[in-house]
């Protein structure tokens, strides 16, 4: 039995914070969540003063790519160093992630679904993962690999991460359960390319027809996979949000047309801006990339500010992995300064983004009979949520339980 007292609790739900709560956990679940009461614990119990810090669910990322640690093209293709020598810089983001307090990851694409089996049998530490494999495309859509010369990647691709790239319609139903096969909790696809993308296919330009998408949103559906779209403006964004999708990734040009937001409220579909990334990509050193960063910003508030007003739901996610080493909660910080409380960025990264999972069951709250993943932070996210992006600040991680980092012998 693990007890944490004396904590301020922010549970998730959008609840006040309550001062002096005690959270006890048996085994791998929350038993009981109590506000400014003491108890009595059996001798056994470990016992966690956490006083003058915040006791919070474990962070969730709706939006990472953990097997992803440059953007330059040698990268891109695995050419750049030995494929073990990856993996195991894979597995120490995926440890250092988890320090965070980061106990759910989303990833959305490059990250094969070993590394899940392996954090599953305890070979190395991470979070819980969702993967989605490869990003399902169109030929020229974001998922087919190209250098600026045109040419393909010159090295076999991995088993695991089968190709997601689409060339005619009856080829979609078959790559989605390829990707199912493969082991994919979620489809991720594209509909427009993105500021990192080539040249010539940017944000607002489109990738997939109505019938392609929505034979991939039928298949996902089919086979139980939520679809998780990556689009951000032009005629491909409306083509993701008519066809069904669940989430809008990036959404920069939502706001552009009014009836796009109307439909995902009226859909339940989750929009997963990601203003981490473009943050990075506002400095990048190619050109055509920082312009386009440049340009999407303003939109890019706009949207979320208007999806809030419509009733849709944002949510956290970072598009980590090709800007640096993680510090995943500099998305609640980006998500404040676009117009978020920090009550509502915390539930962005914890029980609205434990919804957009589907895990909201188990996972995103601080609530009796909840799986016990939990974070410990100094200090008072509420008055300053730049807090959570310095591991530093994350005193104690649970993920199921158990302890994944502890930084709280100083202050015990
Ligand atoms: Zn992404």
């Amino acid at each position: 039995m693990k007890v944490l007292r004396n904590a301020r609790l922010i549970d998730g739900t959008g609840a006040a914070p309550a001062a002096g709560a005690t959270v006890v956990v048996r085994d791998n679940r929350i038993v009981a969540v109590e506000r400014g009461r003491q108890s009595e614990f059996p001798a056994e119990a470990a016992v966690f003063d956490c006083a003058g810090m915040s006791l919070l669910p474990g962070l969730i990322d709706c939006h990472d790519h953990m097997a992803n640690h440059r953007y330059d093209l040698a990268h891109r293709w695995g050419i750049d160093e030995p494929e073990s020598t990856r993996h195991l810089r894979t597995a120490a983001v995926l440890r250092q992630t988890l320090e965070a307090g980061y106990t759910t990851i989303r990833d959305a694409g490059g990250l094969d679904a070993g590394f899940k089996r392996a954090i599953e049998e305890g070979l190395c530490a991470g979070p819980r993962l969702l993967v989605s494999i490869s990003i399902v495309s169109p030929i020229g859509g974001i998922g087919d690999r190209m250098s600026p010369s045109g040419d393909c990647c010159c090295v076999p691709g991995d088993p695991l991460l089968p190709s997601g790239v689409v060339e005619t319609l009856a080829d979609v139903r078959p790559v989605v359960r390829r990707m199912v096969r493969a082991g994919a909790d979620f489809i991720k696809c594209a509909t427009t390319g993105g500021a990192s993308s080539r040249p010539g296919h940017g944000p607002r330009d489109a990738a997939f027809n109505l019938d392609e998408m929505q034979a991939l949103v039928d298949e996902a559906h089919a086979l139980d996979r939520r679809v998780m779209c990556h689009a951000l403006g032009g005629r491909g964004l409306g083509i993701a949000i008519e066809a069904g999708v669940d989430s809008i990734e990036h959404g920069c040009y939502l706001a552009e047309d009014p009836r796009h937001l109307e439909r995902m409220a009226e859909r339940g579909i989750v929009f997963v801006p990601t203003l981490l990334v473009y943050e990075y990509h506002r400095n990048s050193p190619q050109p055509h990339v920082r312009e386009r960063a440049r340009e999407l910003y303003e939109p890019h508030v706009a949207a979320i500010r208007q999806a809030l007003a419509a009733g849709v739901k944002v949510v956290a996610g970072t598009d980590a992995g090709g800007h640096g080493p993680p510090a995943n909660a500099g998305e609640l910080e980006c998500l404040v300064k676009a117009g978020l409380t920090a009550m509502q960025a915390i539930q962005a990264g914890t029980a609205w983004a434990a919804e957009c999972c589907g895990r909201e069951a188990e996972l995103g709250t601080v609530e009796t009979g909840k799986l016990a993943d939990l974070v410990v932070v100094r200090g008072d996210p509420l008055a300053d949520i730049a807090l959570l992006r310095d591991p530093a600040n994350i005193a104690l991680v649970l993920k199921d339980g158990a302890v994944a980092a502890d930084r709280m012998a100083a202050a015990r």
